[in-house]
């Protein structure tokens, strides 16, 4: 019988596949790629674009269209046995890259046609999609004689080694807050107190006959703590428990991360970098590590003044209720206060907000909003395969009523069988490639609040923002128009990825925007003025302090992969994050924690040089929005076509300083972001 994952049909057929399925289609496709590789690699003659990098490039989208279900699958319908099959599928799918990458036979291939007369006239889009891949290859150590070459395979084994090891440390650092006194609760609301007693259940805490609650370092529990706790002294216990993480004897990170960072330095010598952020930074927007200090720096700097003021009015609100007059706040005192400061000036019932916000209206929302900035058209259509009864597919057409894509929505949880959060999927990669362009299909999965009876979807303001945003990456990939599927839509370079989806925030936190998309559930009322308004304000709440928070770990993380890692005898992390912290936070640096013991992010994650991207993305999505803002329009179909036909459409095809300059009429400015903050710029 055909297994249906090889039938290669445009659409998956969902409904035929099963778990069983998984390995003999992987092993299948695995062993037709390496033939057709094979084949190629034999090629006799001239090598072309046509003839060498087209079939590869093929090889791949087949491979990639029988891996991609099986993911949807395990993503939003798992169940055990589909997992341990995705695993399995997943092993063999990496030894069989890792065999790809590290074939010099295969390598051979694209050198020689980089270096023929055919490749040297490559112009645009072909060319940069040839430089990818020849950088991919240069930077895992295809250039390197075979003594280095073992050493750098030995250098990647040691950390992926010593990685694992870092975050299982960080994992396993556990604490618990007993808490056996009812007084102690002061402050928390009920629903956190229930979930400390049921806590206090699963961790099987003893109340010999009496009422017991539990809080430990999971993050919901943690936080809720620290925000919501009256107990000063039990939020420093835990505060402190928290931020002593990978710390305890037998789990300590710190010897790790000495390593970690003499190793990173090691590999990025042997690739040919001084330091591991320029070989970091070899494939992302930014151009240097000096330029992203530079860029980090100087917002905080601008920053200093407003971020002083909005910490002063958390410090006095605590001052007056509390009688004292002091100008130091602890850590584990701000969550606290600045939640108090926050209800006391934007009260607004969360319920009442989600009213406005029904599911269906909310997308139509987002749907009309682009239907008017960029002349799309929404059409749901019927009859395509899909992996649950939820799911509604789209057809997206443009001005010119042409089809430019299918887009799955998936709003809902589904205990035990679907991923949480919310994310986007680039299911078929679009192509206009002559003669064999494809259609894109892209997908948005979320797990919002569901309809409940016959109570539709309301959904909460934070819901809101993250559909808008996951839209955004979806119009992302479904807008694409490059030639080639590599450089595709969201397939662009990894500080950038971010810009599409935060820019379409901003229509859900604007004014304006909100004046469209807002809908009352049962009388179809636009959002109160005065309710929009504590909407809006309460978005930039605090935003300043939080800003130059972010910069710490930004300045933290570029430092150590960057200047710090040039000096003859390397500083300790602990000591490079004090010097930053103490430069950018209001509040005094207490010694014995050890934030840099379990920041995952960048010793345990792929975030290594990489953290700025976090602000790089605000920068640039609210420099992009401003051009709507300065036309007083934010519906502005001019300004809508720029972005478009600039950004959206043109994925990797080009460097996105260029695609930002054609957009924006010039280079990137920080200035718009700035003003957001409340900063006068001129
Ligand atoms: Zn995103």
């Amino acid at each position: 019988m055909q297994n249906p994952l090889l039938s290669k049909e445009y659409f998956a057929p969902y409904g035929k596949i099963k778990a069983k399925h998984f390995v003999p289609a992987t092993k299948e496709i695995i062993k037709e790629a390496k033939e057709r590789t094979k084949k190629l690699i034999s090629l006799k003659g001239k090598r072309t674009f046509e003839n060498t990098m087209i079939p590869s490039m093929e090889i791949s989208e087949d491979v990639s269209g029988v891996i991609m279900p099986m993911g949807q699958i395990y993503y939003l319908m798992s169940n055990d046995e589909v997992n341990e099959e995705y695993q399995k599928s997943m092993q063999l799918l990496t030894e069989f890259s890792n065999e790809m990458s590290m074939d010099p036979k295969n390598y051979k291939m694209y050198k020689d046609y980089s270096e023929s007369a055919d490749a040297k006239k490559l112009k645009g889009e072909r060319k940069r999609h040839l430089e990818n891949v020849m950088k991919g290859f240069i930077l895992s150590g295809a250039e390197l004689n075979e003594k280095d070459k073992a050493k750098l395979k030995k250098i990647n084994l040691e950390l992926t080694q010593l990685s694992l090891k870092y975050s299982d440390n960080v994992t396993k650092s556990a604490y618990n807050l007993v808490i056996k006194n009812k007084k102690d609760l002061g402050g928390l609301p009920k629903e956190v107190i229930e979930a400390a007693k049921e806590k206090a259940k699963q961790l099987k805490i003893d109340g010999k006959g009496k009422d017991v609650w539990a809080f430990n370092l999971d993050m919901p529990s943690f936080l809720a703590f620290m925000k919501y706790s009256d107990n000063d002294k039990l939020k420093e216990e835990l505060w402190r428990a928290y931020f002593s993480r990978g710390t305890s004897k037998g789990m300590d990170n710190r010897p790790l991360i000495e390593q970690i960072l003499k190793l990173r330095k090691e590999k990025a010598n042997l690739l040919g970098f001084k330091t591991y952020a320029d070989l970091s930074l070899e494939s992302k927007m930014a151009e240097s590590p000096e330029v992203v200090m530079n860029f980090l720096d100087s917002i905080a700097t601008k920053l200093d003044k407003i971020s002083r003021k909005e910490f002063k009015e958390i410090v006095d609100l605590r001052n007056k209720t509390k009688k004292i007059k002091s100008e130091v706040m602890m850590p584990w005192e701000s969550s606290y206060w600045t939640n108090k400061l926050k209800e006391e000036k934007y009260t607004f019932n969360e319920s009442e907000v989600s009213e406005y916000f029904e599911a269906n209206a909310t997308l139509q929302g987002f749907f009309d909003i682009t239907g008017k900035i960029y002349g799309l058209k929404y059409e749901k259509v019927k009859g395509i395969p899909v992996w649950h009864k939820d799911v509604t597919v789209y057809k997206i057409f443009d001005e010119k009523k042409k089809l430019r894509a299918y887009l799955f929505v998936d709003l809902y949880p589904r205990t035990g069988l679907k991923r949480p959060g919310a994310w986007m999927n680039q299911y078929v990669s679009g192509k206009t490639l002559k003669g064999k362009e494809v259609i894109p299909q892209v997908g948005v999965h979320c797990n919002f609040t569901p309809p409940v009876g016959k109570k539709p979807s309301l959904l909460r303001y934070d819901e809101v923002t993250t559909l808008f945003h996951e839209c955004g990456h979806a119009l992302h990939g479904a807008l694409s128009l490059t030639e080639l599927s590599s450089t595709s839509g969201a397939h662009v370079k990894w500080d950038v990825v971010e810009l599409p989806s935060s820019f379409h925030e901003n229509f859900a936190t604007s004014k304006a925007g909100l004046k469209i998309i807002t809908k009352h559930y049962k009388t179809g009322k636009t959002m109160p003025a005065a309710l929009m308004d504590r909407l809006v304000k309460s978005n930039t709440f605090m935003e300043a302090v939080g800003t130059r928070r972010q910069i710490t770990f930004g300045m933290f993380d570029m430092s150590l992969h960057h200047t710090e890692s040039l000096k003859k005898k390397m500083p300790s992390a602990h000591d490079v994050y004090k010097k930053m912290y103490v430069k950018y936070n209001e509040m005094p640096f207490v010694e014995d924690s050890y934030m840099e013991a379990a920041f995952t992010h960048i010793f345990a994650g792929g975030y290594a040089a990489g953290y700025y991207s976090y602000m790089w993305a605000n920068i640039l999505d609210a420099d992009a929005f401003s051009a709507f803002e300065e036309k007083k329009n934010i519906l502005d179909r001019e300004m809508g076509r720029k972005f478009m036909e600039n950004i959206l459409e043109k994925g990797d095809s080009e460097d996105m300083n260029v695609l930002f300059k054609k957009f924006r009429g010039r280079p990137v400015s920080e200035k718009p972001l700035l003003k957001r903050l409340g900063i006068k710029v001129k």
